[in-house]
């Protein structure tokens, strides 16, 4: 039997074609919506939930995270403040990647996921790394995902930057999986580190898995000046000069980040229908610079919003994605409310190639979809304010309700399919423990001298 579901008279931001807002009601059946009705009517269903006075969007869609980063929340490394980037990466990141196991990255992508829901994520993409833990990992995240019940891309990223041959053991990881997967919910794509810590070879390899699966492609790209300056030195190109020349830029190419980089690389961004996913908060926690999201969407690239492992909470990723740009350019006209909205649903549905399917209320789409319940209004809800008070006002813990492939997962601000408390009693005890082999690689580097 079918089971129906009926979302009445909320304040639909239906982000479809016309990025219509109107007073509805939205009928699920199994796993999609298959009736908007607008106006005061209420739907029949076997669950019907009264979003009077809340807000209803489609599940949000994080372009680029990295779930194991919730693992370095509040850890207490003692080390030498790394002074850029490069330092960032040699002194925290890649220590953190060496030391995860299989475990920590099944308990980091459970605990993420369920952060990602809380706050109106349904959908992400993740790149994990760990050169101790390449054969079968990503069949421990999966694990981790499908308990929370979210929707994932899922990756792990290939990289050279201690030996060759680890790059192609991560490119036949990404392969495995990909040929494995049947959760309705999984995908798999192909994740290449950044330009600076692989060969040519590898991103043409990558490149010819993306295509031949048909799946996306996703590299770290000039997201320090590092990157540029290897580039640069090593090859005469700038980064995206030399991604061009390798093929690796196209429709199924998703890059991260692109802050340093020039209006030729812009152009060739553009004219190759490259996408890019923006991790603004990220950007200025590792101070690696803005990178020229106003001149990207008025060239027309798809750009879309990702929390790069950092802050899971999606309504904290759209307000730094609407603020940072007014205050670099010294001009509040160059973001608006519906701009940062579209990165966070229908581009980011571009950007891993599921707009079809995901990224819009609409009848025929996958019935993923969050209701906001802005826990204080002093000021009046409606139609006209709903884009106001999703990207000033509301924060995840006004998250009311997440359903997922038409199953409500979140309810009332509660798991419904899970013990919260007992899985954060398991994770402390397991990142307690990652945390004491975490300070010891640190401790190496820091004897390295790094
Ligand atoms: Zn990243």
């Amino acid at each position: 039997m079918n089971k129906t579901v009926a979302i009445n008279d909320g304040i639909i931001v239906s982000m479809n074609d016309k990025r219509e807002v109107f007073k509805g009601s939205i009928l699920i059946e199994n796993n999609k919506i298959v009736q908007i009705e607008r106006g005061p009517s209420r739907l029949k269903a076997d669950e019907e939930i009264d979003a009077k006075g809340s807000i209803v969007t489609p599940g949000f869609i994080c372009s680029h995270t990295h779930l194991y980063g919730i693992l370095l929340r509040g850890a207490p490394l003692k080390l030498k403040p790394p002074s850029d980037f490069t330092q960032n990466l040699q002194r925290i990141w890649w220590p953190m990647d060496e030391t995860m196991n299989s475990d920590d990255a099944y308990i980091s992508a459970l605990t993420a996921s369920l952060e990602l829901l809380r706050s109106g994520t349904t959908t992400f993409a993740d790149t994990f790394s760990g050169p101790n833990a390449i054969t079968g990992v990503l069949d421990k995240i999966e694990k981790g995902v499908l308990e929370a019940g979210i929707r994932g891309f899922i990756s792990f990223e290939a990289t050279q930057r201690r030996n060759e041959e680890e790059g192609y053991q991560g490119l036949k990881e990404n392969e495995r999986y990909i040929k494995k997967i049947k959760n309705e919910k999984m995908n798999g794509m192909v994740s290449i580190h950044a330009s600076f810590t692989v060969h040519d070879d590898l991103l043409k390899a990558g490149k010819e898995l993306s295509d031949k699966y048909s799946v996306p492609i996703t590299i770290h790209t000039s997201e320090g000046k590092w990157d540029l300056y290897h580039n640069l030195e090593r090859y005469g190109k700038r980064t995206f000069e030399r991604l061009y020349d390798l093929r690796i830029l196209g429709n199924k190419t998703l890059v991260a980040h692109a802050v340093q980089v020039n209006e030729d690389e812009l152009n060739l961004i553009a004219n190759t229908g490259t996408s890019v996913a923006h991790n603004a908060l990220s950007n200025m926690l590792n101070a690696v610079g803005i990178a020229p999201v106003p001149e990207m969407l008025r060239l027309g690239i798809n750009v879309s919003i990702g929390n790069d492992g950092y802050v899971f909470d999606t309504f904290e990723n759209i307000r730094a994605t609407y603020l940072i740009h007014k205050v670099n350019k010294l001009d509040p006209r160059v973001m608006n409310f519906q701009q940062v909205l579209e990165m966070s649903t229908i581009n980011a549905a571009k950007s891993l190639g599921i707009q079809d399917k995901l990224g819009s209320i609409e009848e025929g789409k996958l019935a993923d979809l969050v209701i906001i319940k802005p826990s204080v209004i002093p000021t009046p809800l409606n139609e006209g304010s709903a884009y106001g008070y999703l990207v000033n006002s509301v924060n995840g813990k006004d998250v009311n309700t997440v359903i997922v492939n038409g199953e409500i997962l979140l309810k009332e601000g509660k798991f419904t399919k899970i013990d919260i408390n007992e899985i954060n009693e398991k994770a402390e005890k397991m990142v307690s423990n990652y945390w004491s082999r975490l300070m010891h690689s640190v401790e190496k580097i820091e004897i390295l001298g790094l």
